[in-house]
């Protein structure tokens, strides 16, 4: 299978030659000649599957080949994702496809001034890539029109959600052309994204890469158990005594990742931080920094980390677990790509069982234990496995101290993405159940 016999045109072959894309990715192999012939569509794919290429360069040759000149303030592509991270990205990855065209593409994000962008939208752009706050600022100052709008696409609709941006989508839905073309990629399928979809998409080719839910085969997970307050000191413990290399650390708080990284440098470790408390050029820099090798140690939370678009990391290290199970795939999709195997180690402690419970049942698997000598917990983790179950601390024997049981026992689990030798089977439908009508509008 190539690119050319997908039905892409020269000037998009030609960018994705210079990129080293040799084959299509499986959802790019579906997704291309289905968004090309103007049909809806609904894809459960993650970060990692090649998903932004199997969208940007069939809308890119879409945009080329049909519809008119893009009017002053008007956008012809509408793009919406849930963080400004992914903004830059996606808008990085539609500049590089569509280099050989004559399209404009932009990204519109809050926490940045608007008018530099509300200036940037009054010449027409052909593809916007907007956070939903901001794109419905926007909006309202009529600095933006979707009269021309062909295609929207919701990309990570389920972090949109998460996130709490239901209120804005359905008001920028609501300002939308109901004749145009609409394609939803999400990691995960909830009851809210089903019902979105069924709303939004008509007649669309639903296709799924990787089992729903499933993180990467080639990283290997395990897990130390550990007092909450002994993390920071485990941790440099780790960094020193396994000569780690570059690590990128999840931390559940703004404060938590500032506290972290504060310790790590009083070590004279090189750490940086990533939170939405920083400013977007901060950010950016904290990444680059990270990606050039300046930085050992990233931390980051969830949210800003969302979208970071980094390969061949051998580490995550999960610092605190996350409070929803959906984003520890997330974090370690971080890890193992392109065929590479990574390694995602989580520190946890008794506080965390429940949030352990909930990742080893989305992920289907009990996470292997081991403790760390010198860092065996006073407050012990309960024993948790695939089904949810937390085993109960077993209440404090009336028999003398030295009959008290220890800590529990470890299991194995791996695992996988596309770029990986062995590609996850990509299923298409014709209809997912529950999108037998068509409600588009
Ligand atoms: P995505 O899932 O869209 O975040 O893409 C993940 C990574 O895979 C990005 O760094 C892309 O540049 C890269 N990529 C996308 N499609 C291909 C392909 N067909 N061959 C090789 N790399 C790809």
């Amino acid at each position: 299978m190539t690119f050319a016999s997908l039905g892409l045109i020269e000037p998009l072959l030609r960018a994705i030659e210079a990129l080293g894309y040799q084959t299509p990715s499986p959802v790019q192999v579906e997704a291309i000649p289905t968004v090309l012939k103007g049909r809806d569509l609904m894809a459960a794919a993650q970060t990692g599957t090649g998903k932004t290429a199997g969208f940007a360069l069939p809308l890119l040759q879409r945009l080329i080949q049909e519809g008119p000149q893009v009017a002053s303030n008007s956008v012809r592509a509408l793009v919406l994702v849930p963080t400004r991270e992914l903004a830059e990205q996606v808008n990085e990855s539609f500049r590089v496809y569509g280099q050989h065209l004559p399209l404009r593409n932009y990204a519109v994000y809050g926490g940045v001034s608007i008018n530099p962008q509300m200036m940037k939208l009054r010449k027409g752009i052909d593809v916007l890539v907007a956070t939903p706050g901001r794109l419905l600022d926007l909006y309202r100052q009529n600095a933006v029109k979707f009269n021309q709008l062909q295609t929207l696409v919701l990309d990570e609709a389920d972090r949109m959600l998460d996130l709490g941006f239901a209120r804005e989508l359905d008001e920028v839905f609501a300002a939308l052309p109901r004749r145009r073309q609409t394609l939803l990629f999400s990691a995960t399928f909830s009851d809210a994204i089903r019902q979105m979809a069924k709303e939004l998409l008509r007649d669309p080719l639903s296709i799924e890469v990787s089992p729903r839910n499933a993180a990467a085969k080639s990283v290997s997970q395990w897990l130390i158990p550990v007092d909450k307050k002994r993390k920071t000191e485990l941790f440099l413990h780790l960094l020193e005594e396994r000569r780690w290399g570059q690590v990128l650390v999840f931390a559940k708080t703004r404060k938590g990742v500032d506290q972290l990284v504060e310790s790590l440098q009083a070590e004279g470790i090189a750490a940086d931080s990533i939170h939405g408390d920083k400013p977007q050029p901060s950010r950016l820099r904290a990444l680059q920094r990270f990606k050039d090798g300046e930085v050992k140690v990233l931390v980051a939370t969830d949210v800003a980390a969302r979208g970071l678009d980094i390969d061949d990391l051998p580490l995550v290290v999960n610092f605190d677990l996350p409070i929803v199970a959906e984003d520890y795939v997330h974090r370690i999709g971080r890890t193992g790509r392109a065929g590479a195997t990574g390694e995602a180690v989580s520190l946890v402690c008794a506080d965390e069982v429940q949030l352990l419970a909930a990742i080893e049942v989305l992920t289907r698997q009990t996470l292997s234990r081991r403790d760390e000598p010198g860092f065996i917990p006073d407050h012990r983790v309960p024993q948790t496995d695939a089904s949810g179950q937390v085993l109960k601390k077993p209440k404090k024997p009336k028999k003398p101290k030295e009959f008290q049981s220890g800590a529990g026992k470890p299991g194995k689990a791996k695992l996988g993405s596309w770029i990986d030798s062995d590609k996850p089977k990509v299923k298409a439908v014709r209809k997912a159940p529950g999108f037998g009508k068509a409600n588009k509008g």
